[in-house]
């Protein structure tokens, strides 16, 4: 039996799904990238933003045209869980869905279908509404169950299976939900509260994955700061970190801390961040804003000075941190003051790497039904604005690197566009994988995906750093070639 499995969405998402092909995988079953070639086809959805929901749709849609009899089609993940009677309405060929916090049961939804047994699908289908599921449709979870939210707690806290890890690198999701009451955000209201996974089943997993040839480890959630709170422990995240790297041996180089919320980070966490070697002096803390009236309009914590003060402390304890933020531009009201409030804030911290996001009024939360909603092309000019301020403050700290040695993890090969010339493909410890940039060595071939080399760094660009190999082996006990420079 073969699958083919599509992920959308974030890093949360990627972790799930890995947790699902472990599970198809221990069953025998075998991936395929050609959707014909296989017998159980998955979409892993997102549902974040309306953009992300018709996406995931139309990927739903477009395998759905192309599935053939025997095939069997589950929808997974976010939208399922955001709103699972809209899939199915969108989707009719859909023959399964599972919720986000059911991945686990993957095996069993799809043995259900193949018997075609639906009585544990007609107990979800009162809850969902006769006229809203097919009766054919297999239903592990959904958003409009209270009982789903209630999942009982071995369904989420289990072991993880342990996932596949890529170039060296693995997601491990410490906790689902979050308790914030961000104005704009659908995820607690399909997610639920905050859901800490027990810290001994992080810890296994990551020496887990360590094992399974993981240099890196990227810590994420939707809070990660928030961890231990719903345990009766606010704050355990240092205590966590701290327990990760004692656990996991020298073949640990970088534990990487994603989604940090500025209202939950501690003195602990910094302390612990600047003196465990494996943690690696890198931050993301999305702050969405950075003028107190439209932070206060999101529900969000709007005191700049606490934010400031974590930056001081970070910098301090951690002179080489890379600090990464994310904002949202052209919320509802925002005014021009208020936007040269958040590039007076971007100009005076100088974060290393800047995401945003234009604002999208999502169905269901507050900031949708906001009066003054700021027209598209504002909020595009905006956009533009708040990048184009942010790349020369992004070359600058790149620059800031030249002459430095950094260990990188290898990602890949490529090629210089026009010469042919081979491209070793990197990161350091300054870039998350998918979202951040890269360091790139020209004319270099032979390391293998997920090796740690040293690179003097000798160029840098906006999002991307320039270097040359300096050591070749650093942990690399399978690589048969050594680097060849061209
Ligand atoms: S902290 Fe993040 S996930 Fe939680 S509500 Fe706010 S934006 Fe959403």
């Amino acid at each position: 039996m073969k699958y083919h499995l599509v992920t959308l969405g974030c890093p949360k998402n990627k972790v799930d799904s890995d947790g699902i092909e472990m599970l198809l995988r221990n069953a025998d079953y075998r991936p395929t990238d050609r959707q014909q070639d296989a017998d159980v086809l998955i979409v892993n959805t997102c549902g974040f933003l309306e953009a992300s929901k018709e996406e995931s749709i139309s990927v739903l849609q477009e395998m759905g045209r192309r599935k053939r009899k025997h095939q069997v089609l589950v929808a997974a993940g976010c939208l399922v869980q955001r709103n699972g009677a809209e899939v199915l309405e969108r989707v009719p060929k859909v023959d399964g869905l599972l919720g986000t916090r059911r991945w686990m049961e993957v095996l069993q939804l799809l043995e259900q279908i193949r018997r075609g047994k639906n009585r544990r699908s007609l107990e979800r289908y009162t809850l969902l509404g006769e006229a809203e599921l097919a009766p054919s449709v297999e239903f592990l979870g959904a958003s409009q169950t209270p009982a789903l939210l209630g999942d009982p707690a071995h369904a989420f806290v289990m072991a993880t299976p342990r996932p596949p890890v890529t170039a060296g690198s693995a997601y491990l999701k410490i906790s689902d939900g979050c308790n914030a009451p961000c104005a704009f955000c659908t995820i607690p209201s399909f997610k639920g509260k905050l859901r800490s996974r027990p810290l001994e089943a992080i810890v296994d997993e990551a020496v887990a994955l360590v094992d399974a040839g993981a240099r890196e480890l990227v810590i994420v959630a939707q809070d990660t700061t928030d961890y231990g709170r719903d345990l009766g422990a606010p704050n355990s995240l240092p205590r966590l970190l701290t327990a990760i790297c004692q656990r996991t041996d020298e073949r640990l180089r970088w534990v990487r801390l994603m989604y940090a919320y500025p209202g939950h980070v501690s003195d602990e966490l910094i302390e612990v961040m600047a003196t465990q070697p494996k943690i690696a002096p890198y931050l993301d803390m999305p702050l969405q804003h950075g003028d107190p009236r439209t932070l206060r309009r999101m529900h969000r914590p709007s005191k700049l000075e606490m934010v400031y003060d974590h930056v001081e402390k970070l910098r301090a304890a951690m002179p080489d941190i890379a600090l990464r933020t994310t904002f949202i531009v052209g919320y509802p009201g925002e005014t021009e003051e208020e936007f040269q409030g958040l590039l007076d804030f971007v100009r005076a911290i100088e974060f290393d790497k800047v995401g945003a996001f234009t604002f999208s009024p999502e169905p269901g939360t507050p900031a949708a039904a906001l009066p003054d909603q700021t027209p598209d092309e504002v909020k595009q000019e905006r956009y533009a604005r708040l990048m184009e301020l942010q790349q020369p403050i992004s070359l600058r700290k790149n620059q800031a690197q030249v002459g430095k040695v950094l260990e990188v993890l290898v990602e890949g090969e490529g090629e210089i566009e026009g010469s042919g010339e081979p491209l070793l493909l990197a990161r350091s410890y300054r870039d998350a994988p998918e979202i951040d940039g890269l360091v790139l060595a020209p004319g270099v071939r032979g390391v293998q995906r997920g090796e740690m080399i040293q690179v003097h760094i000798n160029g840098a660009m906006e999002y991307d750093l320039v270097g040359e190999p300096l050591v070749t082996e650093v942990f690399s006990s399978k690589r048969a070639t050594p680097i060849a420079l061209s």
